[in-house]
């Protein structure tokens, strides 16, 4: 694996905290758990998208493009970074929007996310109805753009396709090392999955240095079976891209999907549970839609004996907090 081979830009700050939990360890009586802080990559509030971006702006800004494209949930953090990193770069991001989650009122639609997308510069072209095929929206969208002229670069929901997973087998690469300068053993990694390409580049990433930490993807929208599918076929493409022979073993890929509750951005008894866990004992904030049932996840695994005392779990905190606001009636409640 040589990710200097591929175009990257600078876009955050890393390498991003690995911290210990010493309290919410304590709290649960072990294992010790830690926390890998991308949420604060920096980059307008910081989330996971940032890594992926390095190298997908860097793509664009090679074939030339002069508009960023893509689109996400009314909350998307995605929408939100990609704005942000195009602002940076000097260009326009036009983004579409999904109604995806309809049941939190005027802050959900306009406060959080939102309002930063309009502040960073974005435009957002369409706000559609739930269940619209926003890929092919994008896809229309874009040919429309280029029979103007333009050239834009289409980045998928969440920035997950394989030059974006490249940025999980740089985070990867970051956690190895961060762990022989901290003398840390990683026994687990666990973390939120959604457009899978978080987990699919650290899975792309830890089997490419043959390093056989276990990666847990906690589901925040996807059946089990489903969401280990998209994850394993998205990480064999990037294992592709690296140029890693062989095909990945499907045992490495493995998903929860239990903590779902109702769906997609739905809050839940476990992950409010947390969210305020985390903000109350360690002064962290986690997200309602993906963070926060992520470690809802691991904290219910843990009650019930999933790891050993003496193991060392690293939590990547993918960041999201910014969606806090679009959830202000479920605080109040
Ligand atoms: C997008 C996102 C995730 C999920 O990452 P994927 O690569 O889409 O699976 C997790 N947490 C937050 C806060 C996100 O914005």
């Amino acid at each position: 694996m040589h990710l200097a081979r591929f175009p990257r830009l600078s876009l955050g700050h890393f390498p991003t905290p690995l911290e210990p939990l010493e309290n919410l360890s304590k709290l649960l009586g072990g294992p010790k758990i830690w926390i890998k802080r991308d949420d604060a990559t920096g980059l307008a509030t910081g989330g996971n998208k940032t890594r992926k971006l390095e190298f997908l702006l860097a793509d664009g800004l090679q074939k030339k493009a002069d508009i960023i494209i893509t689109q996400g949930a009314t909350q998307s953090n995605h929408v939100r970074q990609t704005i942000a990193g195009a602002a940076k770069l000097g260009l326009k991001a036009k983004v579409l929007l999904e109604k995806r989650v309809t049941d939190f009122g005027e802050d959900y639609q306009r406060s959080g996310n939102v309002q930063l997308d309009l502040l960073l510069g974005g435009e957002i072209v369409a706000h559609l109805p739930g269940g619209t095929d926003m890929q092919q929206a994008m896809e229309e969208y874009a040919a429309e753009l280029r029979e103007q002229g333009h050239n834009p670069y289409v980045i998928p929901g969440g920035g997950s396709n394989a030059i974006g997973a490249l940025g999980y087998a740089a985070c990867a690469e970051e956690l190895l090392y961060q762990s022989s300068q901290q003398r840390l053993r990683i026994d687990h990694v666990v973390h939120a999955t959604g457009s899978t390409g978080t987990q699919a580049g650290l899975v792309a990433g830890f089997t490419a240095t043959n390093s056989h930490i276990p990666v847990l993807g906690i589901s925040v929208r996807a059946p089990k079976a489903k969401q280990e599918e998209n994850v394993w076929n998205l990480a064999s493409r990037t294992r592709e891209l690296l140029g890693v022979p062989g095909d990945l073993p499907r045992e490495t890929v493995v998903a929860n999907s239990d903590y779902v509750g109702d769906g997609y951005g739905l809050p839940t008894e476990s992950m409010l549970e947390a969210l305020h866990l985390l903000a109350q004992h360690e002064g962290i904030l986690l997200d309602p839609v993906y963070s926060g049932k992520g470690m809802a996840g691991l904290i219910d695994l843990i009650r019930k004996g999933h790891f050993r005392k003496d193991d060392n779990v690293v939590f990547i905190h993918t960041g999201g907090s910014a969606g806090l606001f679009g959830y202000r009636q479920v605080f109040e409640k």
